[in-house]
């Protein structure tokens, strides 16, 4: 795989890469070494037009293609993306930092996306019942919605674009994706090859960019649908806008994902699970832990027993074998996340671990910061409060379970929470009583599957129907009802 070292990219449109119409580009770097690996265009709403223009000329007859025939060219995408799997996962750890194993596992959640939007014909059918008065019928029918925008993060350049344009292509959508300015290049990827699948031109197109393409999808009459997955206060103002303009929309937001480790767990696995789940992806995943929540009779070892295990991580490049944390995305994320541990500092949280000490002398150019580990916070901090997207965690003591909830259940936040027990009644009150959409048990984190909805609760989420599963197919179906008497 060749990475084009400053190639200034384009647009994807009408099944042709396109120069944007803008003179601004913002340029790429490898956040492992601060090196520019690409531009990417700002583009205009000129551009989003000109998208928007083909995908809705697109629609007019990829919605009348037998929904068989599309799902035909979702299985041959399936088998390029997994000949391309290492050049993919190489590419995200290029320009997202994550470790190659991340990149690998997300190459593979991206893929069973592709294979579940393969069940179209099945997800697509409709629903009858012949009887339902006398000589009178009433039956369902599925249709795609029109054109779909999709906007994503810079965390997942590959799952959270395959979470929306493959469903939705499947389901006879036409689709516009807004990559993360931040990592554009897979996208550009993950277009080629469903080209080579067989895709018509015009179904799935890409206008890099920011917030103007973002505004010009969420304004655009031609735009029927908007699936946004990024930081909160920017999921609220998509959801708001798009809806203001008629849209269907749903938006997948930020999180403060809690772990709760009682004293019956398996405590070797739990470390390990935590260590995972803390500092994987340098803590920049919407599931990573942030929180864990701990009885007060085991926290003295477990505080220990993190720190032990946050010193075996090898802060480096992602590409190289025996690195196991890389770095954040950009320079001024990192200034960020030093501000947001000063700030812990200043409230009271004890620093157990000092990741800012943590140096990587032969990649002085990257962004790199250690495990950081507050002990003996409480939610009245900022620390505890806020999304702070980096490889920093903190540990609320509690007495018992119950208090574990009710800590976990003040976040703002309901995205993912775990709980580290072998008592099926501490899980059965774990599950009844938490207020958090994603669950998980004795795993590191409550991953997103392809085949069931991914499910944040309150800030974490806006909209009605989620994303995967068959929420993604009834966000990106409409459907008629028909009743008929024939005597
Ligand atoms: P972000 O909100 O900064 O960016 C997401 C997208 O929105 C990008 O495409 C970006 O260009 C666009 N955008 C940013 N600011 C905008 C603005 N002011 N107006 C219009 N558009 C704007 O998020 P990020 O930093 O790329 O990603 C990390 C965030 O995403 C974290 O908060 C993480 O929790 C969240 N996330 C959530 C999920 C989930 O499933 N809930 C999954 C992955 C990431």
């Amino acid at each position: 795989m060749t990475v084009h070292t400053g190639k200034k990219l384009q647009n994807f449109i009408n099944g042709e890469w396109v120069e944007a119409r803008t003179e601004a580009y913002k340029s790429v770097p490898n956040p492992a070494t601060g090196e520019e690996i690409a531009q990417v265009p700002l583009s205009s709403k000129e551009d989003v037009d000109r998208a928007v223009a083909n995908a809705r000329e697109a629609f007019r007859s990829w919605r009348r293609t037998p929904v068989p025939k599309r799902t035909r060219v979702l299985f041959k995408y399936q088998q390029l993306l997994m000949d391309h799997f290492e050049e993919l996962a190489e590419l995200i750890t290029i320009e997202n930092g994550k470790c190659y194993d991340d990149a690998y596992g997300e190459v593979q959640r991206g893929i069973e996306c592709v294979e579940f939007a393969a069940g179209a014909p099945h997800l697509m059918k409709g629903e009858a019942l012949p009887e339902i008065a006398s000589h009178i019928e009433s039956s369902m029918y599925r249709y795609p919605v029109g054109v779909v925008g999709g906007i994503t993060p810079f965390n997942f350049p590959m799952m959270v674009p395959c979470w929306m344009f493959p469903l939705a292509v499947a389901c006879g959508n036409t689709f516009v994706l807004k990559p993360s300015e931040q990592t554009p290049l897979l996208a550009e990827r993950l277009v080629e090859l469903f080209m080579e699948a067989g895709l018509p031109k015009g179904v799935l197109n890409i206008v890099h960019g920011a917030h103007d393409v973002v505004n010009g999808l969420l304004e655009h009459e031609e735009v029927d649908a908007i699936s946004f997955v990024g930081s909160q206060p920017v999921a609220e103002y998509v959801y708001k806008t798009g809806t203001q303009y008629g849209k269907r929309v749903q938006a997948l937001a930020g999180a403060k994902n809690h772990s709760i480790v009682l004293k019956d767990c398996e405590m070797d696995k739990t470390i390990e699970g935590i260590i995972g789940g803390a500092f994987g992806s340098a803590g920049q995943r919407c599931m990573a832990t942030s929180v864990v929540v701990v009885t007060e009779d085991i926290a003295d070892s477990v505080v220990e027993r993190l720190i032990q295990g946050a010193d075996q991580l090898k802060l480096g490049d992602g590409l190289q074998s025996d690195v196991n944390l890389g770095p954040v995305i950009r320079d001024a994320h990192l200034k960020k996340v030093h501000d947001a541990v000063e700030e812990g500092i200043e409230e009271g949280a004890e620093l157990a671990r000092d990741g800012r000490k943590d140096v990587t002398g032969d990649l002085p150019g990257g962004y790199f910061i250690g495990p950081v580990i507050f002990d003996h916070v409480t939610s009245a901090m900022k620390v505890w409060e806020k999304e702070i997207f980096a490889p920093v965690l903190s540990i609320v003591r509690v007495k018992d379970l119950t208090e574990a909830i009710e800590v976990t259940n003040k976040s703002d936040f309901g995205n993912g929470a775990v709980l580290y027990t072998t008592s099926g009644s501490a899980v059965r009150e774990f599950r009844e009583d938490i207020e958090v959409g994603m669950l998980g048990v004795n795993v590191n984190v409550p991953a997103p599957m392809a085949f069931f909805p991914f499910s944040g609760w309150k800030k974490s989420f806006y909209g009605d129907l989620h994303a995967n599963g068959t929420d993604g197919v009834n966000f990106y179906t409409r459907r008629k009802m028909l009743t008929s008497r024939w005597s």
